[in-house]
Parts: C-alpha cells; structure tokens; sequence
C-alpha cells in the first residue's frame, strides 16, 4: 500500500529508519527535488498507527514543495517524522542517532524544527549532520522563525488590502487575529503601529491581556470570532477554522493569516470563500517567512537580507490574487498552479547539460 500512497501524491523518495538500541522509528518524506534539496520540519508525535505516520508525512512533505516554490526559494519539499512521544522519549542519542541517518541521504533532505522538536533538538542532530537547519544562534542559526513569518504576514495582509479595498493603508481598518502566540503577538505588533482597529483572542487569557495593554487590542471571546463585523480575519492559531460551520458567520472581506491548513476542505471551501466574495491568502504562500527565515540559514543567516526577501510575499500574492480574477479560479487555486509553474520551468533548465551544477553552499558547517 506504501507504493499506492507515494505515487499518488507524486513523491521521489520515503525512507523508513529504524535505531534498534534507542527504539527509534520514523520515516522522511521526500516529495520533490526539482528546485533543491528538499527542506522540513522533524515532527516528534506519537501517532497511533504507522499509517497515520506515513499520511502525515506524504502530506506535509508535499506541502513544503509548494511553499518553497511559490516563495522562490532554491529548495524542495520534505519532511520527517518521528514516532514517539515528545515529553518523555527524547533524548541526545535519539537525536544524533535520526542525524546520523540524515546523514546517509547526503543532502537530498535537510531537517529543521517542528511540532514536538526544538532547538536544542536540532543541535544534537548537528552533531551528526550539517543538513540541520533550526539550530542555535551560536552556531549559525536563524533563531525565531514567528518574527519573519509575522511580517510575511503583515505584507500578506497589506497586499489582500490594496487588492480587495483598494487601500494603501491599513490606518482605520479592522482585523480579528485568532491566536496571539508566537506570531500572532508579532503580528499584532505591525497591525496597531499601521492604526488598526484590532480585535483579538486566545484561550491563554495573559497572552490577551498583555496584548491589551502593549498594543491596545480589544479582547473578544474565542468562540465568537466568526461573528466580528470587520474588514480582516487572521487565523493565527488552529487550521481548518474556514469550514461548512464557519464560513456563513464570517463579516468580513479578507482571511489572511499565519496558520496552517486554514480551508478545512481546500476544493470546497475554497469556492465558498469566492461565493461569498471572501479574498482568501492561500495559507503556504502567506506564511512562507518562517521557511524563508531557514533558508537563509543554508547560506549564512543575514537577518537583513532575509526580512528583504520576506517582502516578495506581498507581490507574490498581488499576482495569485489578478490570476485568481482574471481565470475565475479560487486563489489557492492559483497558488498552485504558479508553484508548480516554477518547478517545471526550472526542470526544463535540466535538460542542458553543465559539468557542475550550482549548489546550495552550507558556509561554515
Ligand atoms: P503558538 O503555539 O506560539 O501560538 C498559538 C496561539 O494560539 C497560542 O497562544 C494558543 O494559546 C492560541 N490558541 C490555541 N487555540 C486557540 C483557540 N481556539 N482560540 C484562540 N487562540 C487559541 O504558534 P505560532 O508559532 O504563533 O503559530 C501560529 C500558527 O501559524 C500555527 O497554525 C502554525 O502552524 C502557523 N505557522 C507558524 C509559523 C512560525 O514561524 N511560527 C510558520 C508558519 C505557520
């Protein structure tokens, strides 16, 4: 069945490891390598089949192939899980030990931080590898990725502005932000310098609390984020929020936000969106920062130069959003389509033949 699974999503690669001393299991997803190597978060859960384990990480790894192309990075889509349960199985020889098999795929796959890893995870990974990204500053890493992703955000929400409501500004308009975590707090950061009328929530009432006062957002309650009248709603916190229950509360033009998998059904809801005259920033492309903020990491992490590459999203999605218009298509639609667009322009590139192709240089590892 594991041949049925990878075909059908298009994937190069799925390798299953397996550390008989540690008990390590868990298995790297390599979806597509066209643009580079492929890069993705070590996820660390305990799934409750291996099943699940796989489709999780078919799923996401493909994910990452899109994100990448569609920010314009030199990279492709991958992803590792681990099966295993994050607050008691890890350990530094676990860690070093999934480096030393990363190791063996010679750079096809570069691991970084995700759900259930960390940091210092990563650090003992680099022990073994230099195809780790997600490490501490004091050996080369990029640190906290939610900073750049809030403002891909930020530049997300400005662009879905000037093209729903033809406004330049952001001053005097209103935004629900559903999350005030990691970048959700970032985000409201940029929101109240630009003058929004910010409306916010979170199940950690502090986190409210000190966004109040920071920032003067208005707390409203969890549950009845769906019924703010306001021009912007960002999800910042779960996915699937957009689904058949949601989607004929909603008062607002625009949902741009930072969280993943936002369209509980993407096909779907996706339409029900447009129905509705909703402009929706397809999720990958609006919260690319983070990938992008790793990325620069390959080459050595220059935070300048990597929140300069982070204001493409905004031009990026200007353009998803005149080709959504212009192919009467939904804009995750369109997202697609322009991320595989790139992959298979650059593919082409391949059939002329160089002695030495060029290579993602990883300075100093
Ligand atoms: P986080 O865990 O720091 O913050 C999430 C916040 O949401 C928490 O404060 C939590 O209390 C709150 N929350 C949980 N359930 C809620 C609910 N029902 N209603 C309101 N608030 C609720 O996560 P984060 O790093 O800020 O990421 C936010 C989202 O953006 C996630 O979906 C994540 O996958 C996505 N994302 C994050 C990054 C990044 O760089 N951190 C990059 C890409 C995508």
């Amino acid at each position: 069945m594991i041949f049925e699974e990878i075909v059908k999503r298009g994937h190069e690669q799925v390798s299953y490891f397996h550390d008989p001393t540690l008990g390590l299991r868990g298995i790297v997803a390599i979806h597509n390598t066209v643009l580079g190597p492929a890069l993705g978060g070590c996820r660390m859960w305990n799934y409750s089949s291996e099943r699940d384990a796989l489709v999780d990480v078919l799923r996401l790894s493909k994910g990452m192939t899109y994100k990448a192309a569609i920010a314009g990075l030199n990279l492709g889509g991958g992803k590792a899980v681990i099966i295993g349960d994050p607050k008691s199985d890890k350990s530094e020889e676990l860690f070093r030990s999934f480096g030393r098999f990363i190791e063996g795929l010679g750079g096809r796959y570069i691991t970084a931080e995700d759900v259930g890893t960390s940091i210092k995870d990563m650090d003992h990974v680099r022990m073994e590898t230099k195809y780790v990204t997600g490490i501490s500053k004091t050996f080369g890493g990029s640190g906290d990725p939610s900073l750049l992703t809030a403002y891909g955000v930020y530049l997300g929400i400005k662009a879905s502005v000037k093209f729903k409501l033809k406004k330049d500004s952001l001053d005097g308009l209103s935004i629900s932000v559903q999350g005030l975590g990691s970048v959700g707090m970032e985000l409201v950061k940029y929101l109240s310098r630009d003058g929004m009328k910010i409306y916010a929530c979170d199940i950690d009432e502090d986190r409210v609390s000190y966004a109040a006062n920071e920032y003067g957002v208005n707390s409203i309650e969890p549950d009845t984020i769906y019924d703010q009248d306001i021009d912007v709603y960002a999800p910042c916190a779960l996915g699937a929020t957009i689904n058949d229950e949601t989607i004929p509360r909603l008062k607002c033009s625009i949902v741009a936000g930072a969280a993943n998998n936002v369209l509980k059904d993407p096909k779907k809801h996706s339409e029900d969106l447009r129905k509705r005259q909703i402009l929706y920033a397809p999720d990958y492309t609006i919260n690319a920062g983070g990938l992008i903020n790793v990325y620069n990491e390959l080459e050595g992490y220059n935070r300048d130069r990597a929140f300069a590459q982070a204001e493409a999203i905004y031009d990026i999605l200007m353009d998803i959003y005149y080709k959504s218009d212009k192919h009467n298509i939904a804009t995750n639609v369109a997202s697609d389509r322009k991320a595989e667009e790139r992959i298979n322009k650059i593919a082409s590139l391949k059939s002329f033949y160089l002695p030495e192709r060029r290579k993602i240089i990883l300075k100093g590892r």
